[in-house]
């Protein structure tokens, strides 16, 4: 197959985002003929042997990346991090119990919205005060709520947690915008979720790696598709999957593992952010918008000092083919997404766009 590349361009999309070149290459091909069987992956029933395959193999790539324990269950599932919002409180909070989440920014609102629609949430600590630049530290979580959430990367306003919460209550986290950027320890939580589009996939599926013990507690009737226990007891097939998202996911996984997995990527994602804040940090025309000590590491947002320079530095980076920096509408300034699949030299190319900038403007 020649698929040609029309132009290099260096991907900075929060989300749907950057995915490796060579994915996109074996996606396109099995679109055309999976596995030399004459047909699609488009047009193949999800219960065949093949698709059955791979729907294991991303399943296991799952656990096997994150290190999680073997008797966790991993299911992909349709409605974005957005339905899973609801999900948590449906599947955790018992009848007449109550949750606790720490409110971080746009998403960890949104959940916490959605909990408050199932019964008594205490939100724990907030950044909100000043626009969750920041992430609060020092909270105690109650030992007689039922689940503790938090969100463990702020995509929208550029913040993360460092050091990940832990709860002798079930821990539950939306891990959307950092999942597989760096090693976490999944024996501490009862549940991740993530929408695959940041960091696992294509848009479409959303993965939930869970502890099924801690399922089923809550004395509440479900539909079955809003059924954690269900979607596990039935491998994640109880209806038809996202099967196009699932696959993709796998072969991201796949070169995931084949680039030394999620230690690596973490070295590599730290050597980026370096680069960029250190960027930041050292031209005056250019200020971060965090809490140094919370900065994303996936997310790093900034502003420029005259905000009136806007139109130039945007014409600049522009022309060096850097798509995707502007600020969530939200927050404004620039968000650089520094996603696993976006390569080092792409952030050189906008490091050398701000230093140019720097030396007309300075
Ligand atoms: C993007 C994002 C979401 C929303 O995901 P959808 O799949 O669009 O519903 C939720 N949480 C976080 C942290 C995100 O970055």
């Amino acid at each position: 197959m020649n698929v040609a590349t029309s132009k290099k361009v260096h991907n900075y999309s929060a989300g749907p985002c950057i995915l490796p070149r060579e994915v996109f290459e074996q996606a396109a091909q099995a679109v055309l003929d999976f596995e030399g069987s004459g047909m699609s992956i488009l047009e193949i029933s999800h219960r065949s042997k093949p698709f059955e395959a791979v729907m294991a193999k991303a399943q296991g790539l799952v656990k096997e990346l994150l290190g999680a324990p073997d008797h966790f269950e991993v299911v992909f599932l349709g409605g974005g991090a957005s339905l899973g919002f609801h999900m948590v409180p449906l599947n955790y909070m018992k009848v007449g119990g109550k949750s606790a989440y720490v409110n971080t920014g746009e998403w960890a609102s949104r959940a916490i919205k959605e909990s408050k629609l199932i019964g008594d949430t205490q939100v724990l600590a907030s950044s909100e005060d000043r626009n969750f630049s920041y992430i609060p530290k020092g909270f105690a979580i109650p030992g007689d709520t039922d689940y503790f959430h938090f969100t463990s990367n702020n995509t929208i306003f550029g913040t993360q947690f460092k050091t990940l919460p832990t709860a002798t209550v079930p821990v539950v986290c939306d891990m959307s915008s950092d999942i597989f950027s760096r090693p976490v320890n999944v024996a501490d939580f009862a549940l991740i979720y993530a929408g695959a589009q940041k960091n696992m996939g294509p848009a479409g599926a959303t993965v939930y790696l869970m502890d099924p013990e801690k399922l089923g507690h809550t004395g509440r009737k479900l539909s079955p598709m809003l059924d954690l226990k269900n979607h596990a007891s039935k491998e994640s097939m109880y209806n038809t999957p996202p099967v196009f998202a699932v696959y993709v996911s796998m072969l991201n996984l796949e070169w995931l593992k084949r680039n030394g997995g999620v230690a690596e990527a973490e070295r590599r994602n730290a050597a980026k952010a370096q680069l960029l804040y250190g960027a930041i940090d050292r031209l005056p025309q250019f200020k971060g918008t965090t809490a140094v000590e919370d900065r994303s590491v996936m997310n790093p947002t900034f502003v420029l000092n005259d905000a009136g320079l806007e139109p130039a530095f945007d014409a600049l980076w522009k022309e060096a083919g850097i798509s995707g920096i502007r600020g969530h509408r939200s927050v404004g300034g620039y968000r650089a997404s520094m996603y696993n699949a976006l390569p080092l030299e792409s952030v050189q190319a906008l490091v050398d766009v701000m230093e140019h900038f720097a030396q007309k403007h300075g």
